[in-house]
């Protein structure tokens, strides 16, 4: 076999993944933008720049627990010889002292609390007896004014404050458009003074098991029955990918019943996504019916697991625009791994990401010799494991398209080149990284 071949082109009447993926992706643009409070906002995507409407801190304030005191005062302190500074009052976070701090004085300050008037250090309580010494106006606990605090270091003009607009400044960029909305970033637009935000609009999916063999998890198993995993996994894929999905139920093999549970979704959904019965079978009615329902645009792509796949564009009913109809294997690694390579690219491309996979991916050498159909890109299952040498990827188990438990255990999914249908132990592979990597060191 010729290794050193240009990526071969696919069989003839097959795309190739960046093919197929490209003409899925023409005319898929990011949904519109709405507003939505913060707290609907997570994980979507920015669809403007958003500026800070506040300064913040909004005014000098304490970064410890401690005394506001002029640094002056300080000066040469030491445990031996402290300096006495009569306590005049207290700033407690969202309780501003209407006192200032003039020579010989100290306010007790906690943290996040205003800098007084007149002060320009901050002295942690760790330096002093505490403030609870006997002052002029005899003994006062904590909080009152009254008392003394004997201090036992000199203090740096500036020290331990948090000065104002030190973080965030009015009228500045916060965010750019394009941000995925994390943790992270809402804490920061709240803090920035937004209550809402704009962001794109959700993709909306719909997700439609066919098979006569199937039945609801969990339900008894009739003669000739298995349970549709499909849907759940197809579902919960949407989800990761920014979208929100519902499920439209398990359709019978018959074109009626598919069209019946289809055409509804079509009011409402961006994407449809159909599992089973896509191929040439005698039972095999999705690309009927989305030849009733839209226009067909391919079914054989030159990507495995993943044949056969079909794909369609229908008119959304009642309105302007496109619905996206997907036919997957019905094999359930196979519909994983085309809802992974087509799907959510799109999902992710309505959802305004700019990056369509959203996945890390890693060089890994192969812990074994592996042995794949050539003509087309396989995806094979795997499982990473941390070397010194960087990582090694072993296969997660069989690689059948019906091995759901190779599946559950891959940490990713290796890239085979079309034009290779052996790979050597310790040969390099591309993987597309599933899962949190920190899961695969230490094994
Ligand atoms: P099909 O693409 O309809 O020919 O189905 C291929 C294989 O996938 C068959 O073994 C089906 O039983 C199985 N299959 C199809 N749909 C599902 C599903 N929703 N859940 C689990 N297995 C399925
Ligand atoms: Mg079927």
């Amino acid at each position: 076999m010729n290794v050193d071949a240009p990526a071969s082109s696919p069989p003839v009447g097959l795309l190739s993944l960046e093919d197929a993926l490209e003409r899925m992706l023409s005319g898929v643009e990011p949904l519109p933008a709405e507003r939505v409070g913060l707290g609907e906002a997570l994980g979507r995507v920015l669809a403007e720049p958003v500026d800070s409407l506040l300064t913040l801190p909004p005014w000098d304030n304490s970064a410890m627990d401690g005394f506001a005191v002029r640094s002056a005062d300080l000066a040469g302190a030491s445990r031996v010889r402290p300096r006495t500074l009569r306590l005049i009052g207290e700033s407690a976070a969202g309780h501003a002292a209407r006192v200032a701090v003039e020579a010989g004085t100290a306010v007790r300050i906690l943290t996040g609390a205003p800098l007084p008037a007149g002060a320009d250090a901050v002295v942690p309580v760790e330096e002093t007896d505490g403030g609870a010494g006997p002052g002029p106006a005899g003994g006062a606990g904590p909080g009152a004014a009254g008392g003394a605090v004997q201090v036992y270091r000199p203090a740096l003009a500036g020290a331990h404050i948090r000065r104002a607009g030190s973080d965030l400044r009015a009228g500045y960029p916060l965010l750019a458009a394009g941000r995925a909305l994390d943790p992270q970033a809402l804490a920061v637009c709240a803090a920035g003074g937004h209550a809402t935000l704009p962001v794109h609009r959700r993709p909306l999916l719909a997700v439609l098991a066919t098979g006569d063999e199937l039945v609801e998890p969990g339900t008894e198993l009739g003669e000739a029955q298995i349970p549709d995993s499909n849907t759940v996994g197809l579902l919960g894929q949407a989800v990761e990918a920014g979208a929100d999905a519902r499920p439209l139920g398990i359709a019978a093999d018959r074109l009626d019943d598919v069209l019946e549970r289809l055409r509804p979704a079509l009011g409402w959904a961006d994407v449809v996504v159909v599992s089973g019965g896509v191929s040439v079978g005698l039972h095999d009615v999705v690309k009927e019916a989305f030849e009733s329902l839209g226009r067909l645009d391919l079914w054989r792509v030159a990507v495995q697991p993943g044949k056969p796949l079909a794909f369609a564009r229908a008119a959304r009913a009642g309105a302007t625009g496109e619905v996206l109809l997907f036919g997957l294997p019905g094999n359930p690694v196979s519909s994983f791994v085309t809802f992974e390579l087509f799907v959510r690219p799109i999902l992710r491309r309505l959802a305004g990401q700019a990056q369509l996979s959203g996945r890390e991916r890693v060089q890994a050498h192969l812990g074994e010799r592996i042995a794949k159909a050539p003509g087309r890109r396989a995806f094979l299952r795997v499982r990473l494991e941390r070397r010194p040498d960087g990582w090694r990827a072993w296969l997660a188990g069989g690689q059948g398209s019906h091995v759901l438990s190779a599946l559950a255990a891959a940490d990713g999914l290796a890239i085979v080149p079309e034009e290779r249908d052996v790979l050597e132990e310790g040969e390099e592979v591309e993987v597309i990284v599933l899962r949190p990597l920190s899961q695969a060191v230490g094994r």
